[in-house]
């Protein structure tokens, strides 16, 4: 399939989700692939929220895309952050960074700032849309362009299942679209500041993603999977 048809096919589908799927939302982060979506709905489907997981612990480079993003298209990105009182109780029980300390602490965290989130973000909507790729991870070899998510109860759309990383750089330059300038110093994956490190050549694109982890099919924040239960856990305690 030529790259002309590939955004055709997106342009196509993006019509139907904003036709037929109203209210839909766009879950914004800002990577790569995400700009694709980013400049195709700011200019020509506005009908299509776009929103963003502001999780706090967000790199500067991203919080700075933000701005550009918003200040260029002039597109209003609503920020959905984690409820105070749920990190205060984190952060008191567990520690700031409990995370590094085991996969429970990790998806606890990810459950507050972000899975959380994410449901008040799509409370009332008919659908929303990512930017997941099959070839970015394992855990997304399976993924179809839509797909109906039990989580939230409506349908979910990831409109770039198929497109390769080279479609993604190449539109972005064809269209003179801004990037996270991260991407440039060896994160193909972007998350939260103190998850995500540069990978090195050869490497898997998600290695940089919780690479404390060893399991390359846990690397997913609960946005994707199912939700996690954060009762029980204690400070110090390993998973
Ligand atoms: Fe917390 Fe890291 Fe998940 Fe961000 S990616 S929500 S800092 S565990």
């Amino acid at each position: 399939m030529t790259m002309q048809n590939k955004v055709d096919n997106l342009k196509a589908l993006l019509a139907r989700i904003e036709r037929e799927f109203s209210p839909a939302a766009f879950a914004n982060s800002f990577g790569a692939e995400d700009m694709v979506l980013t400049h195709l709905i700011a200019r020509e489907f506005r009908g299509i929220e776009v929103f963003t997981l502001d999780t706090g612990r967000l790199p500067r480079e991203t919080t700075d895309l933000i701005r550009v993003v918003e200040a260029r298209y002039e597109l209003p990105v609503v920020a959905y952050t984690p409820l105070p009182a749920a990190v205060d109780e984190y952060v008191r029980t567990l520690g700031l960074n409990a995370f590094y300390e085991g996969l429970e602490q990790r998806k606890a965290c990810c459950q507050i700032r972000k899975v959380e989130p994410l449901a008040r973000a799509l409370a009332g909507k008919k659908a929303w849309l990512t930017g997941l790729r099959r070839e970015q991870a394992p855990s997304r070899r399976n993924l179809t362009d839509s797909e109906f998510d039990p989580a939230h109860g409506i349908t979910k759309f990831n409109p770039l299942i198929d497109w390769s990383n080279d479609d993604v750089w190449a539109y972005l330059g064809a269209h003179d679209v801004p990037w996270n300038e991260l991407h440039d110093r060896g994160f193909p994956s972007i998350g939260c500041e103190p998850c995500t490190r540069a990978v090195k050549p050869g490497e898997d694109a998600r290695a940089g993603r919780w690479w404390w982890e060893q399991n390359a099919g846990q690397k997913e924040c609960g946005l994707h999977v199912r939700t996690v239960d954060t009762s029980g856990l204690k400070r110090g305690a390993t998973a």
